[in-house]
């Protein structure tokens, strides 16, 4: 079964993303049936359609594949490193790395405050 998920004009579509001192976590929710964790806020588990509650994940978590963007977009200077990081019995997040090295699948990470622009960062923990 596929879904598609509309996202308003206008509304950000990066999870949100809550700073307490050096710690940043993302803000979502978890499915009360099947315990299923999402990175946003949504009104039913995308899962299973069941009931959700409001859920913060992180700030650790593990490097499920990273790379480094060789090609420019607007906003970014190239090279830059990505990765996926799968947050620890959470969401798997995108979030830039300092610098532009990537990181070997399974290194450990950990999220922190969000860049200038608003995207996620994570650092080696
Ligand atoms: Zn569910």
């Amino acid at each position: 079964m596929s879904q598609t998920t509309a996202v308003p004009a206008g509304t950000d579509p990066r999870p949100r993303v809550v700073v307490r001192g050096d710690d940043a976590v993302v803000a979502g929710v978890r499915c009360t049936e099947c315990g299923h964790p999402v990175a946003f806020v949504r009104p039913r588990c995308p899962a299973c359609r069941g009931p959700v509650e409001p859920a913060e994940f992180g700030p650790a978590g593990t490097a499920w594949s990273s790379t480094v963007v060789r090609i420019p977009v607007p906003g970014r200077e190239p090279p830059y490193a990505l990765a996926y990081l799968d947050l620890d019995d959470g969401p798997r997040v995108l979030a830039h790395l300092p610098g532009d090295r990537a990181v070997p699948v399974g290194t450990r990470l950990r999220l922190t405050a969000p860049d200038e622009a608003g995207d996620l960062t994570a650092e080696e923990a």
